[in-house]
This record gives structure tokens, sequence and C-alpha cells, in this order.
């Protein structure tokens, strides 16, 4: 079992900020900026493009809505989506608000937010999440 699945289980706890049958999506622990947040498949597969075609296409149209949730509630000029897989082997879309590109860097330093912060965070894009 992957991480991500035991964060999907509740066995790891996560900001989780929406979901549906088959997919889910919670804040980056380690976020490039407020708002950084993953989405992934319930099902297990480790490389992104190993997925079907069916399951991604799905997955984009549930990380639009996602990403539509954290323009509303973090300030940017856009939401950037990033797909790198190299720490995780748990298929996930990095989402991103960025002010310029050098956002998107993932050689940046992380933030340290605060656990009230994170949360507070999650619950906001939770609110402006609609499928
Ligand atoms: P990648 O696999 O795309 O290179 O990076 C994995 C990402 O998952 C990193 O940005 C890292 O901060 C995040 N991450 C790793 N473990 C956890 C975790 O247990 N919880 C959360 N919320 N994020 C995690």
């Amino acid at each position: 079992m992957t991480i991500f699945s035991k964060i999907v289980a509740g066995e790891i706890p996560s900001y989780k900020c929406a979901e549906s049958d088959n997919f889910y999506a919670f804040l980056d622990i380690n976020p490039l900026a407020k708002g950084h947040t993953l989405v992934i498949p319930k099902r297990e597969v480790d490389y992104f493009f190993d997925l079907t075609d069916r399951e991604i296409a799905e997955m984009q149209v549930f990380a639009k809505h996602v990403a539509q949730a954290i323009k509303q509630v973090c300030p940017c000029i856009k939401v950037g989506q990033a797909v790198l897989g190299l720490e995780v082997p748990h298929a996930h879309i990095h989402l991103v608000p960025m002010q310029s590109e050098g956002d998107l860097n993932f050689a940046n330093a992380k933030l340290q937010l605060a656990p009230e912060e994170m949360q507070e965070i999650a619950n906001k894009i939770s609110a402006s999440f609609h499928a």
C-alpha cells in the first residue's frame, strides 16, 4: 500500500481538499506555495502515464475543478500543473498557485506552514470545490 493509499484510507492524516468516487485531493505537506495540492487516483498506479485513457481524462477534469477552487481562495495569476512522481510511487498531479513561472520550480525552498494554516487553506478549497 502506498503512502497515498494510506492517506485515502484515513490511516495517515491529510488536509483533504476534495474527493470523488475515484479521485482524492489533499494539500502537499511540503508546499511550493500556499494551496499546493496533490490530486491522485484512488487506484494504486505508480506511473501517471500507465493510467487508462479514461482515468487520465476523468482525473484531469477532477483536477480542473480542484484548480478552480484553489484559484478562488489562493491569490495567484494562474494555477500551474505538473506531474513528476519521482518521490512517491502513486500517480499524482501537482496543482500550484503561481505568481510567476518560477513558482513551479520544484528545486525551490518549500514553505513551512502551521497546521492551523494548512487546515484553513484546505477548508477554504474544500468549501469552494464543485464537481
Ligand atoms: P513527486 O513524487 O511528485 O516527486 O513528489 C511527491 C510529493 O508528495 C512531494 O511534493 C511531497 O512533499 C509530497 N508528499 C510526500 N509524502 C507526503 C505525505 O505523506 N503527505 C502529503 N500531504 N504530501 C506528501
